[in-house]
C-alpha cells in the first residue's frame, strides 16, 4: 500500500487531496464506510465524543448510542484515531460525567491500538490523573496546544504528544523536540503550508527540513504498522 501520509493531524475541513489530513467527526456524523472508495487516496478520519457534546447527549439519552457507534467506527481501517475526546471545565456536563466518557474512550483507544486526540480546557489535573490511572500504551495527543514552555515540558515528560495549530506560544513551540511535534489546522482558515512555514520559521528551520520529520511522527503515531508509507 502506498500513499502520502497526512501532515495535518486534526481538521474539521474537507482536505484536498483527501489523504492530506485526518478529518475529525463525531460518532453520529461519521460518513459511511465504503471500501471501494478507499482505493486511493483514502480520507483518514478520527472519531470521538467531544466534551461539549457529552451534556446534550446525556440529556437526550444518546450517550450509550454514541459510544456504540464509536466502537463500530473504530473497527474501520480509515479511522486512525479516537477524538476529539477530552475534558473541558467550560462544557456543560459535570466533570464526573465527562471523566467517565473520556475514560471509556481512552479504554477503547487501548483496546483498538489507536491514538487518542484530546481536547483539554482547564482540566490538567483531571487529565493527568486519568493518565496515571490508565498508563496508556497508545499515544495521547494534546491538540491545539497553546500552553507555555514549562507546561509543554511537563506533558512531554509524561509521554504526551503535542499538536500545534494556528495559535501557540513561540517558546513552547521551540521547546518541543522535532520528533514529538505534530501540526493541525483544526477549524482555523489558515492552510497547512502557511502553518508549516510559520512553525518552521519560529523553530529557525525550513518547511523542507521539518516536513520529513513531521511525516515520520505521523507514521509513528497514527500508522504504526506501515513501515514504508512514503
Ligand atoms: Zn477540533
Amino acid at each position: 500500500m502506498t500513499a502520502t501520509l497526512p501532515i495535518d493531524i486534526h481538521t474539521h475541513h474537507t482536505p484536498t487531496p483527501p489523504a492530506t489530513a485526518i478529518v475529525c467527526h463525531t460518532p453520529a456524523d461519521v460518513p459511511p464506510y465504503c471500501p471501494a472508495r478507499q482505493a486511493t487516496p483514502p480520507t483518514w478520519l478520527s472519531v470521538g465524543i467531544h466534551p461539549w457534546d457529552v451534556g446534550p447527549a446525556q440529556k437526550a439519552g444518546q450517550l450509550p448510542r454514541l459510544l456504540a457507534l464509536l466502537a463500530g467506527a473504530l473497527a474501520r481501517p480509515d479511522v486512525v484515531a479516537i477524538g476529539e475526546a477530552g475534558l473541558d471545565k467550560l462544557a456543560t456536563a459535570p466533570m464526573e460525567l465527562q471523566t467517565d466518557v473520556f475514560l471509556q474512550q481512552a479504554r477503547m483507544a487501548e483496546e483498538t491500538g489507536k491514538p487518542l486526540v484530546i481536547h483539554l480546557v482547564k482540566a490538567q489535573a483531571e487529565l493527568l490523573a486519568a493518565h496515571r490511572m490508565l498508563r496508556p500504551t497508545v499515544p495521547w495527543i494534546l491538540h491545539g496546544f497553546r500552553g507555555k514552555a514549562q507546561l509543554a515540558t511537563d506533558y512531554l515528560r509524561h509521554g504526551f504528544w503535542l499538536s500545534f495549530g494556528e495559535h501557540w506560544q513561540a517558546e513552547a513551540l521551540r521547546t518541543v523536540p522535532s520528533d514529538r511535534l505534530l501540526l493541525e489546522t483544526d477549524d482555523c482558515p489558515t492552510p497547512l503550508p502557511v502553518l508549516l512555514q510559520r512553525v518552521a520559521q519560529a523553530r529557525e528551520t525550513t518547511p523542507e527540513r521539518l516536513l520529513p520529520t513531521l511525516r515520520d511522527n505521523v507514521r509513528r503515531v497514527f500508522f504504526p504498522s506501515f513501515c514504508c508509507y512514503y
